[in-house]
């Protein structure tokens, strides 16, 4: 076996542990190779039925375009249901989180093992990752997961029971690879499944406002971003470090799931919607420029069409500026699964097109409130670039990538916005 590819399926988490692995590979002479590789390796998701449904649809891909390709199935599909993805036919090996670190030596054993290799993920694990260096192909803004798992038992999540408890990457790791970036890259973003708790593990239980502060006094990186943060983990500190930093990009990002109270009971969420609306209002108040977007649920399992009004009209009420949609996905193995009062797809379907018209028409509002104003973006590929407050920007003009630069919006653009163009004054 000398060459493999890697498929990576879902978050930034997985995205980071699928670098991790190519590094680990390649450490012992694995070259990456697209076109019929030795050996296939899906890094899975299965937050969703489906991600669930992409994993099958490739393991037939592979199997029809490479046939004497190895196939190996890691992710978090293949820790939720190994046996499931072990009798499709072509897999040879199926390898949850668990193990995930020792696919080098599985693929690489003189002798054949078995094809199932999962066990306890709650187990406690190395911190496994790598910087992914350019997740969406702009070459910039590499994603830095600096914690994993969680400790929270949302009702509707099967994340904890696929990628454990909740842990931290050293603080001198994390300072090291972000100064390592910041030769090459203007921002680095920062990301975790619980990002906010990074620390809590550790033994100095070091809080992660300290930990920016630290990468902020002791690298150059020009701009941090943080990914998803849980609401109540936004302390004053945080937002007060944020607001005060130009170097930490203007954006909170903070899961909701829903606006009903009822609802947030029922889904075993850590706060009731005027605890949220506390922390959204003060990052507004000391960032009115800032980015604020949430992920939103619909159709959770009893939401009534008084529940659903309910959350509608508080994220209407409140400072937003995009949110993720997403739409209920029953996942075996988790509480609201069982449930016996499932919303029906169209509902659901219906539900999650009313939030995405709301999430338009904020985003509609707060470009509109940026035309005129000047911008700090970091360029990407060709004329794009993304501002500090999360909008995509039509430059006036191509620039190099991985520029911090200010522009002047005059215009909205689809999407984000468009900088100004300056004519040349002609003599
Ligand atoms: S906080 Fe809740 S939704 Fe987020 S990963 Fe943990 S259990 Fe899942």
């Amino acid at each position: 076996m000398r060459t493999y590819s890697i498929h990576n399926f879902g978050c930034r988490a997985t995205q980071a542990d699928g670098s991790a692995l190519a590094s680990a590979l390649e450490a012992r002479g694995l070259t990456p190779e697209s076109d019929a590789p030795d050996l296939v390796i899906l890094n899975t998701c299965t937050v969703t039925a489906a991600a669930d449904a992409d994993v099958h649809k490739m393991v037939h891909r592979v199997r029809r375009e490479n046939p004497a390709g190895r196939i190996l199935v890691t992710g978090c599909y293949a820790q939720r249901a190994p046996e499931e993805l072990a009798k499709l036919a072509g897999v040879d090996w199926v390898v949850g989180n668990s193990h995930k670190t020792q696919i080098p030596e599985i693929v690489l054993a003189p002798t054949y093992h078995g094809q199932i290799t999962v066990g306890e993920v709650s187990a406690p694990q190395d911190f496994f990752s790598l910087p992914i260096l350019d997740p969406s192909g702009e070459r910039s803004r590499p994603n830095l997961k600096i914690q994993d798992g969680c400790n929270n038992r949302c009702s509707f999540c099967i994340i904890p029971s696929v990628r454990g408890r909740s842990r931290s990457a050293q603080p001198e790791w994390v300072i090291e690879q972000v100064s390592r970036l910041s030769r090459d890259y203007r921002e680095v973003v920062l990301t975790g499944i619980n990002l906010g708790r990074w620390g809590r593990d550790l033994a100095t239980g070091r809080q992660f406002a300290r930990l920016l502060r630290d990468i902020l006094a002791r690298t150059s990186i020009s701009r941090l971003r943080l990914s998803s943060i849980e609401p109540m983990d936004f302390s004053d500190d945080l937002l007060a470090l944020m607001a005060e930093s130009p170097r930490i990009a203007r954006h909170v990002h903070a899961p909701l799931q829903s606006g009903s109270d009822t609802v947030l009971r029922r889904m075993y969420r850590k706060y009731r919607p005027r605890h949220y609306e506390d922390r959204i209002r003060r990052a507004h108040a000391l960032m009115p420029d800032a980015a604020i977007g949430a992920d939103v649920m619909v159709g959770f399992p009893g939401e009534t069409e008084a529940e659903f009004e309910e959350s509608r009209q508080f994220i209407a009420s409140l400072p937003f500026t995009y949110l993720h949609v997403f739409t209920y996905s029953e996942r075996p193995g988790t509480r609201a699964a069982d449930s016996a009062a499932p919303v029906p797809m169209e509902v659901r379907k219906e539900r999650n097109r009313i939030l995405r018209e709301l999430s338009a028409a904020k985003n509609l509002a707060f470009r509109q409130s940026l035309v005129g104003k000047t911008l700090s973006v970091v360029t990407l590929a060709g004329d794009k670039a993304l501002s500090s407050n999360y909008v995509p920007v039509k430059l006036g003009h191509h620039r190099p990538a991985n520029q911090l630069v200010d522009i002047r919006v005059d215009a909205l653009a689809d999407p984000g916005v468009r900088e100004a163009v300056l004519l040349p004054v002609l003599a």
